[in-house]
């Protein structure tokens, strides 16, 4: 976004692309996250690219964005709702887990928690997916398993990555290195065997690590091992922290989901 112009704006609409924007919360937690080269944050320039695009995109106006939770210590949730001021209604906000420490990491679960009730009086939502997956899931007539994450699910209409800068594919989510191959050596061909074959063995690997690192666990039902950065990881190693993070939102949730049916 901070390389928006008019012409890019045009473009976007005449081929009907949807654009995804990230921002880390508010102008603050952003700039400090977020910079350029200079160490000048980039918040204000997306906010003037944001303008340009909507002018020419009324149709997919870009009613939210995500971003990353970095500085736990510093990060102030009522921030995240005045970003209502510049035409947001939603916000999806997903730790960073990598190399954290468990009690930031239970720090992190709490703090995301805690929109599951600020929400309800504000103009902008903090959304999770893994709460929306979940509600999907309680819902459901029969039970049957799948991943908590879209990208992990290997359904190439949902999944299917191509990354245009060094053309590798995958149909497996883009931060799974492993499952994805260079285009070339597959003739170009997306539905080369070769590479279901690839996306079989990273689902068996991750099968196998489930039964060995959470079928004991007692929220493995819902968690399932979470998205390859809050739980098992893209190596399908437990990443102690990321696991931590789960059982504590999971089971603000779930507390969260019995005090609303109990108050109905
Ligand atoms: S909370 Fe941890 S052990 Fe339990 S299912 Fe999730 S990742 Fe596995």
């Amino acid at each position: 976004m901070t390389l928006m112009t008019e012409e890019i704006a045009r473009f976007f609409n005449k081929f009907n692309f949807k654009v995804f924007i990230s921002i880390d919360g508010y102008k603050k937690a952003h700039d400090k996250t977020r910079k350029y080269h200079d160490g000048q944050g980039s918040f204000e320039d997306i906010i003037k690219g944001i303008e340009i695009y909507r002018e020419y995109n009324q149709d997919y106006f870009i009613k939210g964005f995500q971003g990353t939770i970095e500085n736990i210590d510093e990060f102030d949730l009522q921030e995240v709702y005045k970003m209502d001021k510049y035409g947001f209604i939603e916000a999806r906000l997903a730790p960073n887990l990598l190399g954290v420490s468990r009690k930031d990491a239970l720090k992190k679960a709490r703090l995301v928690g805690r929109f599951l009730d600020l929400n309800p009086g504000n103009r902008l939502a903090a959304t999770e997916v893994y709460f929306k997956n979940m509600t999907k899931l309680i819902n459901k007539d029969d039970y049957s398993f799948f991943f908590n994450c879209k990208g992990l699910s290997s359904y190439p209409e949902i999944s299917l990555y191509l990354d245009m800068t060094n053309w590798r594919v995958s149909h497996l989510c883009s931060y799974v290195p492993a499952a994805s191959l260079p285009l070339e050596g597959l003739g170009h061909d997306i539905y080369n065997p070769i590479l279901w074959k690839r996306t079989e063995t990273f689902i068996e690997d991750r099968i196998d690590s489930l039964f060995k690192n959470c079928l004991e666990c007692d929220l493995a039902a819902i968690c399932r091992g979470g998205c390859i950065y809050t739980g098992l990881d893209k190596e399908n190693t437990l990443n102690e922290s990321a696991c931590a993070y789960q059982r504590e939102l999971w089971n603000i949730y779930i507390k969260k989901v019995y005090q609303t049916y109990d108050e109905e």
